[in-house]
């Protein structure tokens, strides 16, 4: 698994083995992969976490993830109150 050399024949950047892939960096672009997303995890008020996922976790996940309607909190309560 150490091997250094893609099989195109170009070399692999050291960063890349480390962290697990075998392709250099220009057939990882055409390989055409959709690169991990990931989202802020707000545990409690001073620690967050960074959750990775897949690209494809991201899309069947993304309306839960991204704010919708006003940024205000007491909007948002009281439009579903009193709905
Ligand atoms: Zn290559």
């Amino acid at each position: 698994m150490s091997n250094s050399i893609c099989r195109c024949t170009r070399p692999i950047h050291p960063m890349r083995i480390e962290f697990g892939f075998d392709t250099c960096i220009d057939c990882a672009d055409e390989l055409n992969i959709a690169p991990p997303k990931g989202r802020m995890v707000y545990i409690d008020k001073c620690a967050p976490t960074i959750e990775i996922m897949s690209a494809e976790t991201w899309n069947e996940n993304k309306d839960r993830f991204m704010p919708k309607g006003p940024r205000s909190a007491v909007k948002n309560f009281s439009k579903n109150i009193s709905s």
